[in-house]
């Protein structure tokens, strides 16, 4: 035999864990309480802040060779990382669409860690955890127990996940064994002109391409619009393509707008097509009281797609895909190689849960849903929701009262999308104007929003999918926007054009 040299029976092993367990106690002590404070006082920092050079130059040093005592490792850590995070758990983070994280669930995360689990599967208490969590989602929206499901990274996943459920049960031969491009008449798949870009990315990624992946117009409240997908369907048959799926939106990252989901679900009923929910954003609606009626049609859906760590403030990341026959789900992804059977008992005579997607070594991501769940009980997660959707209007009230600013895209839910005026401004002028505001409410540590362009026109961005936020910080919010516009419109005549960053600002509380 030939033994490696280096490692004679002399030798003592070496381990990961610590030399001294009494150590790493009392530091652990420590930075619970330091993260019990950074939570506790979120909201007395700046939302966010630019980071000076040392700091950027700190991520470029080099692999460490030797060690370094874990003390100084947190040190680091304090001083250059938790100094200057994203600020999403801030109470007026309102960018792009994110969840603003819990405690409890970050409690989750440290037990999955230290448990060190892997969900493939298995016959052991976090696998039925998973599985449990799963079912407790399909309850959420009204999905049969039968209906199968997964939990994966987050929304762009689960819709690659029923995307390519719908595919395969539509393509007519085995995808699977053949490849796509035995597929006889090319499939065809539709979502509305507002679809979220991971649809694009999964089109691609599944071999059909992006043109498969038709984009229907929007009425005025940016739904899709029921008669054009008709036509579209109808023409498609005849130039001899198979129309396979129509993918549903419920909550648009542009404005929110919710799909008619019980229309699109008549229409593929009749139309024998997959029918899609992404509810990244909104499926979870159906477990807010005041306005679950938004989401209606939402349990007749084949697959939907749902992201936990949006509306039930998961640490990222956890997604879910769920699909109604969970026969299809499980012949779209399931392989047993010769090292991964199952056993009558013991470890390996569990459920495999990678059956269910791409992923075989999965995370343990449902102990910080669960422990967040069963401490709040769901009907509080629907009040939330229901807390940022009444948010929502809040502020378009406000912004509708506010004669400097106005709103440029119908609330339906809990975004905003709005502009300052900006006297005599148009076009890039006043998009050059309001990215400015934008930028400073960042720079500044006052609010974090985004931006976007909704059928050509470019506006402020606020999606409140935060437990954290008060009316007051609406409040502030409007003045705030309201000052910069006035200064900034006051101070440069000319504003930099192309907009840069200008960092290192300092920030403000
Ligand atoms: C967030 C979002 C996604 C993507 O989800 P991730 O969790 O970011 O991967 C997809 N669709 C919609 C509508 C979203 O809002």
């Amino acid at each position: 035999m030939d033994t490696p040299s280096g490692f004679a029976a002399t030798t003592a092993e070496e381990t990961l864990d610590p030399s001294d367990w009494a150590d790493v106690q009392i530091l652990s002590h420590r930075i619970v309480d330091d993260a019990v404070a950074y939570l506790r006082d979120v909201r007395e920092r700046p939302v966010w802040r630019e980071m000076p050079g040392d700091v950027r130059d700190f991520f470029t040093a080099s692999l460490p060779q030797s060690p370094t005592p874990l003390a100084d490792v947190y040190g680091d850590v304090v001083e250059r990382l938790m100094a200057y995070p994203m600020g999403n758990i801030h109470p007026r983070f309102w960018a792009w669409y994110m969840g603003s994280s819990n405690f409890t669930g970050a409690l989750g995360d440290f037990l999955a860690a230290i448990q060190g689990s892997n969900l493939g599967g298995g016959n052991h208490a976090a696998a039925l955890m998973d599985s449990q969590v799963v079912d407790w989602l399909k309850q959420m929206l009204g999905f049969p127990q039968s209906a199968s499901g997964t939990l994966v990274s987050g929304g762009s996943m689960a819709n690659i996940i029923g995307l390519t459920v719908a595919r395969n049960a539509k393509a007519g031969v085995d995808v699977r064994e053949y490849g796509v491009a035995a597929i006889a008449k090319p499939l065809r798949f539709y979502g509305s002109d507002q679809l979220h870009s991971c649809h694009r990315k999964a089109m691609e990624a599944l071999g059909l391409g992006n043109r498969a992946l038709r984009r229907i117009p929007t009425d005025a409240g940016l739904r899709i619009d029921i008669d054009a997908l008709r036509k579209a369907i109808a023409e498609d048959r005849k130039a001899g393509f198979k129309p396979a799926c129509v993918i549903g939106t419920a909550g648009t990252v542009n404005t929110g707008a919710v799909d008619d989901l019980q229309a699109l679900a008549r229409l593929a009923a009749k139309e024998d097509l997959w029918f899609h929910v992404d509810g990244c954003i909104g499926a979870l609606i159906a477990i807010a009281p005041e306005n679950a009626h938004r989401v209606a049609g939402i349990e007749r859906a084949h697959s939907i797609a749902l992201d936990p760590h949006k509306w039930l403030h998961a640490p990222f990341e956890v997604g879910c895909a769920l699909v109604r026959d969970g026969a299809s789900h499980r012949n779209a992804f399931a392989v047993t190689p010769e090292y991964l059977e199952s056993t009558p008992r013991g470890l390996a005579s569990g459920q495999w849960l990678h059956d269910y997607g791409l992923q075989t070594s999965r995370g343990f991501r449902a102990l910080k849903v669960w422990m967040a769940l069963k401490e709040h009980g769901i009907e509080k997660f629907g009040r939330l929701i229901d807390q940022n959707i009444a948010q929502g209007y809040i502020l378009a009230g406000q912004i509708e009262a506010e004669p400097a600013l106005e709103l440029t895209a119908p609330t339906s839910i809990n975004i905003v999308c709005f502009r300052y005026r900006g006297d005599g401004l148009a076009g890039e002028a006043l998009k050059a104007l309001n990215t400015e505001i934008m930028l400073r409410l960042q720079e500044e540590g006052i609010a974090a929003l985004s931006d976007t362009t909704v059928h050509g026109q470019h506006c402020l961005r606020v999606a409140i999918n935060n437990h954290r936020t008060r009316r007051e910080d609406l409040d502030l919010l409007v003045r705030e926007t309201v000052r910069l516009g006035r200064e900034i419109s006051r101070s440069d005549a000319a504003l930099p054009s192309p907009l840069v960053g200008e960092g290192g600002r300092e920030a403000a509380g």
